[in-house]
């Protein structure tokens, strides 16, 4: 069961929507240097292919700032309309200045309150974005949190007869931060409609609580994303945890997972994670989904195992030619004892024998449709599936 949606306003980052009811969008960042427009262009790219449906790349020099024009130029001309971000801290304010063509193509400006150093910075980079009539991101991270408002925070705290913990300061500064920051951008003029918020922290709990209080406390969209995930399983199980307990509270409408890919691994594998989060989640579907068993001492061979995989792979394949089979489910089983409860709840259900069983069976619907023999219990699957497709 999924908790109500929280309502959020809706904006608009180039041709995307999101908040306010929409599917919850996945982003993801590059990692190249952005004035090589070259590997930027190829990195956008794989991680569009991927599946990003909103891709943020540093504009920290001079140099990548005038590389921005380029790029976008290059991505619109072969077909890529995705939104492009672009990441500012310290001198955000006169690169946008400096390059009016990156200000005005850049989809959204990604603007983190505790780096723009001085109040008029941000005023400025909040008034460019009125200009170009673009949204911003208003990314607040507990690494590069507004040291004034902390100590400000820090003090008011030590008057009290009994301070509370330095943690639970620095999570409602955060939170604070990001609060102020929008309002000082609705002051300057900026639209409601026009404010994503972020507020990162590294650590699961202190993440469910800064957003929950953001969630608590204001309209916008809200990105989620644990920032320094970490590396490998450890980043894949926290920011699943994280974003996935927020998304299943209703709160969340866009998402990163922000892995550091070990040796060998694509960048892209923030967005596959971030995929398999949501469609976990039963909140999108990206592929058909295969359910199988973990087998234990009652399966006779590794062959369910071996179907299962060779399964996902065909309907992995399929979905490429016909994406209206997105939400097909198949269980594929190592015996009797869970395999006719699981194929209740999907299109396609095999059971293999296990200890004691002879034939596999075959489930459509839900029903049980026959038996068969070991050997054809792959053919007949497939055979079930295409029927079925
Ligand atoms: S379904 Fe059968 S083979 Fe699979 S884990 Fe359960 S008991 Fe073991």
């Amino acid at each position: 069961m999924k908790a109500k949606k929280r309502k959020s306003l809706e904006v608009k980052i180039g041709n995307l929507k999101i908040g306010g009811g929409n599917e919850i969008i996945i982003q993801s960042m590059t990692d190249t240097d952005t004035s090589n427009i070259k590997d930027t262009v190829s990195q956008i790219i794989e991680l569009i292919e991927a599946g990003s449906e909103m891709v943020r790349i540093t504009v920290n020099t001079e140099e990548a700032a005038k590389s921005v024009p380029e790029i976008m130029k290059i991505l619109r001309d072969k077909g890529y309309r995705t939104p492009i971000i672009g990441d500012f801290h310290f001198n955000g304010h006169r690169l946008l200045m400096r390059y009016p063509e990156t200000a005005k193509l850049l989809d959204k400006y990604r603007i983190n309150p505790g780096t723009t150093l001085k109040d008029r910075n941000f005023e400025t980079m909040i008034k460019i974005a009125i200009d170009n009539n673009k949204p911003v991101r208003i990314g607040v991270n507990w690494g590069s949190i507004d040291k004034e408002l902390l100590t400000k925070k820090m003090n008011e705290n030590a008057k009290l007869k009994t301070p509370l913990p330095f943690k639970k300061i620095l999570l409602d500064t955060v939170v604070e931060s990001a609060i102020i920051s929008a309002e000082k951008a609705i002051e300057i003029g900026l639209e409601e409609s026009k404010i994503v918020l972020s507020a990162k922290v590294s650590e699961v709990d202190d993440l469910v609580y800064v957003y929950r209080e953001l969630a608590k406390k204001t309209k916008f969209p809200l990105h989620l994303g644990l920032t320094e995930a970490g590396m490998g399983l450890k980043g894949i199980i926290c920011s699943a945890i994280g974003i996935g307990s927020l998304l299943l509270e209703g709160i969340g409408d866009t998402i990163r997972v922000s892995l550091m890919p070990v040796p060998g691994e694509k960048r892209t594998k923030e967005v596959e994670v971030a995929k398999e989060i949501l469609q976990a989640l039963g909140l999108r579907n990206f592929k058909p989904s295969v359910v199988s068993c973990p087998g234990c001492g009652r399966t006779k061979s590794n062959l369910f195992r071996e179907i299962a995989y060779r399964i996902s792979e065909f309907l992995e394949q399929k979905i490429k030619e016909d994406k209206k089979f997105l939400n097909l489910k198949v269980a594929i089983m190592g015996c009797v004892v869970n395999g006719p409860g699981e194929s209740k709840f999907a299109d396609i259900g095999l059971c293999l024998p296990g200890t004691g069983e002879r034939k596999a069976a075959i489930y459509v619907k839900g029903k049980f449709k026959k038996s068969i023999d070991i050997e054809k219990a792959e053919e007949v699957l497939r055979q079930e599936i295409e029927k079925f497709l």
